[in-house]
């Protein structure tokens, strides 16, 4: 195979040379400083946040390096890995001219991100089965495909696409292998980020906004190469995460038996509710799921959304997305809230 990522990377960004901050020109110790027009009057919140934070995040990667086994210089950080979506396309897709491969149904940001960087948007639909049509995917690459997005567990089908078929992908795509992992956490399968020596073309995205239960931070993370992660480094906005994101989530990490308890706690109700739906008359089919929500056909599946929300219960109507056919998405909440639930769609059955 022959990768090589300076082919990949648009002409524009090999050449650029990136926005230089004050904290890049100089960092260390000092006594006075000067150099970046802050207030050093102080702040009206904490003493230290009248400063810019640390551009490259290095405290906190070295916390996520500890937890996740993988040295620092393969981990970018984004806020939300919504910016790490954009910056890859931003990094490698020239406009009008070069594509990616989705495969519907699939998260929205991966088609959304694309059209906003003008870059075309091919789909190869997943199987009846919701793994990957790899015959399709191969077909519809050539020569300007910069990017193949997996999203594994998938949103919203739940399910987690066979290893091999992204091995297969990984081993026979000259571009990138992005390998969405935003649920990881809830599923038995591995995660690829261990494969990283063995794969200069795979990105694997995860996220605190799920498991660690920390949405309203806005902290995604891109593992790759260091060649990759030099090259996002070089066209992020010089602060994009803020020192509160920095702080908070460097303390969170300390917290991770607290996090494997939710963890634990969640895949437990969701595999109970399963058994529940399965029970319901008015359930179809409960589709497997490895993440922390579940995909559930259902009879009259608007009907039923808009009963739910008569009741304050707020879940997804999937139903006119491809596939998923009268299909709600339900995210597994506290076990009142299922509880609520559950009431409320036996209620609506009784009707
Ligand atoms: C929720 C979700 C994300 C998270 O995005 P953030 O910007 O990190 O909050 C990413 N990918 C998928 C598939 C998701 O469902």
């Amino acid at each position: 195979m022959s990768f090589d990522v300076n082919k990949l990377v648009r002409d524009n960004i090999r050449e650029l040379t990136p926005y230089s901050s004050a904290r890049d020109e100089f960092h260390g110790e000092a006594k006075v400083f000067l150099d970046a027009n802050e207030n050093s009057m102080g702040s009206p919140l904490i003493k230290w946040y009248n400063r810019y934070p640390d551009p490259y995040q290095t405290d906190l990667k070295k916390a996520i390096s500890k937890v996740k086994g993988i040295a620092a210089e393969h981990i970018f950080l984004g806020n939300g890995s919504d910016e790490c979506i954009d910056l890859l396309y931003r990094c490698f897709c020239e406009p009008k001219k070069d594509n990616v491969i989705i495969c519907p149904p699939t998260y929205g940001m991966y088609e959304v991100s694309g059209n906003i960087n003008d870059a075309e948007v091919r789909r190869a639909p997943l199987l009846q089965s919701f793994q990957l049509h790899i015959g399709q995917i191969e077909e519809l690459v050539d020569e300007h495909t910069k990017m193949i997005w997996i999203c594994s567990p998938n949103n919203p089908t739940g399910n987690s696409m066979k290893r091999e078929d992204i091995e297969t992908l990984l081993n026979n795509f000259n571009g990138l292998v992005v390998i969405d992992e935003a649920y990881i956490n809830f599923s038995k399968h591995k995660s690829f980020i261990q494969e990283l020596p063995d794969y200069p073309n795979l990105v694997v995205l995860q996220t605190f906004s799920k498991a660690w239960g920390l949405a309203a931070l806005r902290l995604g993370i891109a593992f790759a190469s260091t060649e990759i992660v030099r090259l996002l480094n070089k066209i992020k906005p010089p602060y994009n995460i803020n020192q509160a994101t920095q702080e908070l989530a460097t303390q969170a990490l300390e917290e991770i038996g607290q996090v494997n308890d939710m963890i634990k706690e969640l895949v437990g109700m969701r595999d109970a509710l399963v058994r529940v739906f399965e029970s319901m008359p008015l359930v179809e089919k409960v589709y497997p799921s490895d993440a922390n929500f579940l995909l559930v056909k259902i009879k009259n599946a608007r009907k039923i959304y808009e009963y739910l929300l008569t009741k304050g219960i707020v879940v997804r109507d999937r139903s006119n997305v491809q596939l998923c056919d009268n299909c709600l998405r339900i995210t597994i909440g506290t076990e009142d809230e299922i509880t609520l639930l559950v009431k409320a769609i036996r209620e609506y059955s009784k009707k």
